[in-house]
């Protein structure tokens, strides 16, 4: 990042969230609703692509024999911050609810 505010357009709070950019308002609104400008991209999983659901589900696998509290475990907020979509997305992901088809 090159300035330090916010890289949502029009919003020139100061950047809270380095990684992704975001200010705290905005970086709530990804992690609860996958963007940041807290709005439901057409429905579920549509924004998500199937590779990218292929990248979450093999990071997620990597570690899920470790325990819960493991440090070295990947958490499904990582995930979901990194790739931009809702923690919800990714936990009913990770259960098989979805991208059943990709296996
Ligand atoms: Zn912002």
């Amino acid at each position: 990042m090159d300035n330090d505010t916010c890289k949502v357009e029009g919003c020139d709070r100061l950047i809270k969230i380095k990684r992704l950019g975001l200010c705290g308002a905005h970086y709530h609104r990804q992690v609860r609703y996958g963007n940041p400008e807290g709005r439901t991209l057409n429905h579920g999983n549509a924004h998500l692509t199937a590779d990218m659901a292929r990248q979450i589900l093999s990071r997620y696998n990597a570690t899920k024999h470790l325990p819960q509290r493991h440090p070295d475990r990947v958490k499904l907020r990582t995930l979901a911050e990194e790739f931009g979509v809702a923690i919800s997305t990714i936990s009913i992901m990770v259960r098989g609810q979805t991208w059943k088809h990709l296996d």
